[in-house]
């Protein structure tokens, strides 16, 4: 196993998680006392004799400040290790070519990250690699979607954007019956709220870009696991694609981590205020929300999560036409493609995110093109819906 990965030691973080948010990965420098691990803008490491050195070599083989990251966030998630990438896709991108070979088959959410299936079908299926769309919330058709081929199931809960949930526990059940790893696009929720590993997972990916980095600053992502096996071959992959995370970006997101609990408690105070004035808006038709008593897998929301997030969808009345005229409306809400940040985000998924996937997978998944998301920031709630309902009052007729 090569000295990038963070191995379980000492040093681990076993308090509680804000706690581990703020100290975990990171110890005072020992030359300097600095308070903050340094960003190690650096490309080599000077080497006492052959083969002797500290444990880095190359900062496309490994970082000491992406490590103390890797530390950070394995201490979160409690498990053995994670290896820190440059982008989410890029950690997507390492976990299946880590994990398959031509001809293999991988069942994926028919809801997911427009780039997830981008890769899929843009790229890897050039490769032999085949994927099946599968409502991965309906057990049996995850079960029955199981060819001899399949390795892997891809989930991503609450799915990107229609906030569709699949139980993790019971996809586990399945996928470990049938020989399969079950990954779990864990973005949307993060460890503070929704324990991927306890439920079964044996692989969690996340764009840290999102709700880790939190003040739209960065792009990174990550892979984490219990295997160590697992873990050595993804450094090597990300080793042999060249796709580590920077330094400077690795730095930021440490920063931002150190809030992560108190900020997602927030998220989801905020949302929710959001979602009950949407629903209650002569101008709105639909609302999707997990904390909702209206959303479908509510009960499932409320046993699975510790929270139920920062994001929500709306369709507003008049379709496309007065979702356009809403989203150009909006002054403090801006029209982005991110979400997670501490600022409030609205996206078009038909238009932005989710352009990639074909029109009739998008629709069949239920992205319709009036459908918005938004990313519920954490300025003061009021705020938020004031803006929401000056735009919606220019939607009306
Ligand atoms: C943004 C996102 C990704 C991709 O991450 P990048 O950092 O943008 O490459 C993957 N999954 C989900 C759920 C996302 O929201």
């Amino acid at each position: 196993m090569s000295e990038t990965i963070s191995i379980k030691s000492q040093d681990d973080c076993t308090a509680s998680f804000a706690t581990c948010s703020i100290h975990a990965g990171v110890s005072p420098d020992p030359t300097t006392g600095a308070v903050l691990t340094p960003i190690f803008q650096t490309t080599t490491y000077r080497q006492e004799g052959v083969g002797q050195h500290k444990g880095y070599t190359y900062s496309r083989s490994g970082n000491p400040t992406v490590s103390a990251l890797e530390k950070k966030l394995r201490d979160l998630e409690k498990v053995e290790g994670a290896v820190c990438f440059s982008t989410g896709m890029a950690a997507t991108t390492a976990l299946l070519l880590t994990l398959l070979k031509s001809g293999d088959h991988i069942i994926c959410s028919d809801v997911v990250y427009g780039g997830t299936v981008r890769l899929l079908r843009e790229v890897l299926t050039k490769f032999n690699l085949s994927t099946t769309y599968v409502d991965t919330s309906n057990l049996e058709a995850v079960q029955s979607a199981v060819t001899e081929n399949t390795k892997l199931i891809f989930i991503e809960t609450p799915a990107n954007p229609t906030l569709k949930l699949t139980d993790i526990a019971a996809v586990a059940d399945i996928a470990h019956k049938n020989n399969c790893l079950l990954v779990v696009d864990n973005t949307f929720l993060t460890p503070a709220l929704q324990k991927c590993f306890a439920l079964g997972a044996d692989i969690v990916l996340y764009s840290t870009t999102k709700y880790f980095d939190g003040h739209n600053a960065t792009v990174g992502g990550a892979l984490l696991t219990n295997d160590s096996e697992l873990l050595a071959k993804f450094d090597h992959t990300r080793n042999a694609l060249g796709s580590i995370q920077s330094p400077f970006n690795a730095w930021l997101t440490l920063q931002g981590i150190k809030t992560l609990a108190l900020r997602l408690k927030q998220h989801c105070h905020n949302a929710l205020i959001v979602a009950n004035y949407l629903s209650a808006h002569p101008n709105i038709q639909k609302v999707t929300y997990p904390g909702l008593p209206s959303f479908p897998q509510y009960e499932l929301a409320q046993q699975q999560q510790l929270g139920f997030g920062g994001l929500l969808t709306f369709e507003v009345k008049g379709g496309y036409d007065n979702a356009v005229k809403l989203m150009s409306a909006l002054k403090l809400c801006a029209l982005a493609e991110n979400l997670g940040s501490v600022e409030t985000l609205v996206t078009h998924p038909a238009s932005m995110t989710h352009g990639p996937i074909p029109i009739a997978q998008r629709e069949a998944a239920g992205i319709s093109d009036g459908l918005i998301r938004l990313s519920v920031g954490l300025e003061d709630p009021n705020d938020i819906i004031n803006d929401l309902a000056q735009a919606l009052s220019t939607c009306e007729g």
